[in-house]
């Protein structure tokens, strides 16, 4: 199965077992908008917990606010994005599709990129151990021509970002044969500029109304409230204020399920500091970032670094992030060295101070800023299609069978464990919800005594129960239970009373949060 197929049947089993909905769907759905359903929505706060407690319990400098989505108009002036938040678009006369031109290219250079990666791949094979990566990537002609070719338009389309020369974007299209995936054909439009920003008026009075804007991003929401913070809680630069919450976007190309939608929730925390000191921080923050992604076992070698081509006016450094998605690796999360352009900006715009008195140094100044952002509906994209697993399974009476399962790490699985009874008499399920009311105060637990109880292992699967916990009558004679991993699929039987100690080594955040230390 390839991996546009795999993706398909994701989308579908996030339907099918109550993670995502497309939004409004009797109504034929709205696009790129999404509503999470009844275990996605314990998937998504679990993630949002484990970012939310990793920068403010683990970081006695940092806080956390919670702003409002309308802001005042002159913010989105000041930050840049009433003139600046546009991207590029262009069309394909003949499929009629939109995309961003910007994209096109960024694609047509990883084509570029794979290409190479396959040469090395196919001499690797070819010379066995004596192969020596360096030399080849120097010396072979075919990859010293593609990474050369590859260069030059690097080099071409920064340039054209930096001038912001649309013409020049559509020309490198038209000099590299981009063609549209859907026509086939090279047959483009200008490429114009797009606002992203989606306004809405205030006031019920319609001559008083005036535009404001849906939140493109929270940060803004951090800035305007720095001195709030930092004077009421008594903040000592550095020091850091981080937001979990919604931002709208009306992206002209929403594709790839949640990866890109027009409504969705962001998770960035602002990281005040000394002048001359943001490259110091900007690098411990990367690392404390990188860390976080990692800590949660998905695999190391599933996340890189991606330093930015063209730096923001504003950015003195800027990385992102990736994600190996099934369409391959795909920013999850900005890194960005912000200067002090926004809080200089709405200082300019508000007429306000928006200054730091340094007691250190006994002079006051606009603090530079960090910023880590990450998008929380991506970051649980990254998460379900890193579980999704089918599965051959051969059954204990030896014949084969297929299984589904979400290998979601345990302590952010939406159900973390499930007690089942074997049977619904004999006094079964009262003894598995008294396991249960023991269990719920710190684990999201979920009793079911319906089906077999092979279909019921089944069903925690797919939505990646880690624990399934079978109450059987011997349970009633001895306190025994059997413990089911769903990972593995093996049984234990185990003393009740060993259950929590077992159990709390996965599913306790503490131990998670530790590995961040
Ligand atoms: P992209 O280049 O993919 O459009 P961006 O560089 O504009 O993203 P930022 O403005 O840095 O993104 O936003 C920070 C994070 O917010 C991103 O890393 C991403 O995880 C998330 N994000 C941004 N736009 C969207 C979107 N339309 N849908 C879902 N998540 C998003």
């Amino acid at each position: 199965m390839n991996q546009e197929e795999l993706f398909k049947k994701l989308i579908a089993h996030c339907k099918e077992y109550g993670f995502i909905f497309p939004s409004s769907e009797i109504y034929d759905g709205l696009s790129a908008v999404y509503d999470y359903g009844q275990y996605g929505v314990e998937l998504k706060n679990n993630i949002r917990r484990y970012w939310w407690d990793a920068m403010t319990r683990l970081h006695e400098n940092i806080v956390g606010i919670d702003a409002a989505i309308f802001m005042h108009p002159t913010v989105w002036k000041a930050s840049g994005h009433v003139d600046a938040f546009n991207d590029p678009l262009i069309d394909n006369k003949d499929s009629r599709k939109r995309y961003r031109a910007d994209n096109l290219i960024e694609e047509h250079l990883q084509k570029i990129d794979e290409k190479i990666e396959k040469e090395i791949e196919k001499a690797a094979k070819r010379f066995g151990s004596s192969f020596d990566e360096h030399l080849y990537r120097t010396t072979n002609p075919k990859i010293l021509e593609l990474s050369a070719k590859g260069e030059a338009l690097r080099a071409r389309y920064v340039k054209a970002l930096e001038k912001d020369d649309l013409a020049e974007l559509r020309q490198i299209i038209l000099d590299e044969g981009i063609v549209c995936p859907v026509s086939g054909t090279r047959n483009w439009t200008e490429v114009r500029k797009f606002n992203l920003m989606f306004e809405t008026k205030i006031g019920s009075v319609a001559e008083e109304a005036s535009t404001i804007y849906l939140r493109p991003e929270t940060a803004q929401g951090i800035f305007v409230n720095f001195l709030n913070v930092q004077k009421t809680g008594r903040m000592k630069i550095p020091f850091g204020i981080a937001q979990t919450g919604k931002a709208f976007r009306n992206e002209i190309v929403a594709r790839q399920f949640i990866f890109r939608m027009r409504e969705f929730e962001q998770m960035e925390m602002q990281f005040f500091v000394k002048p001359g000191e943001e490259l110091t921080w900007y690098n411990f923050w990367k690392e404390q970032r990188m860390k976080w992604h990692k800590a949660l076992g998905m695999g190391d070698e599933k996340y890189r670094f991606h330093d930015h081509d063209k730096l923001a006016h504003y950015a003195n450094a800027a990385c992102d992030i990736e994600f190996h998605f099934p369409f391959g690796f795909k920013e999850v999360e900005g890194i960005h060295s912000r200067t002090d352009f926004d809080l200089g900006n709405h200082q300019k715009y508000s007429g306000k101070k928006l200054q730091y008195f340094d007691p250190d140094l006994n002079q006051s100044y606009v603090p530079y800023v960090i910023e880590t952002s990450i998008g929380l509906d991506r970051m649980f994209l990254s998460v379900i299609s890193n579980a999704y697993t089918e599965e051959k399974i051969v059954k204990e009476d030896g014949t084969e069978d297929e299984r589904v399962v979400l290998r979601i790490p345990p302590v952010i699985a939406p159900v973390q464990i499930a007690v089942l009874p074997l049977v619904k008499k004999d006094g079964l399920p009262e003894k598995a919800r008294e396991i249960i009311s023991r269990l719920r105060f710190e684990y999201n637990c979920q009793y079911d005594e319906k089906d077999s109880i092979g279909r019921r292992y089944r069903r925690q699967d797919a939505i990646g129960t880690p624990y399934c916990i079978t109450i059987d009558h011997q349970t009633l004679a001895d306190n025994t239970v059997t413990i089911r991993y769903r990972d593995s699929m093996d049984q234990e039987r185990i003393p009740v009373d060993n259950l929590e100690t077992i159990i709390s080594e996965k599913l306790s955040m503490k131990n998670l949060l530790k590995k961040l230390l």
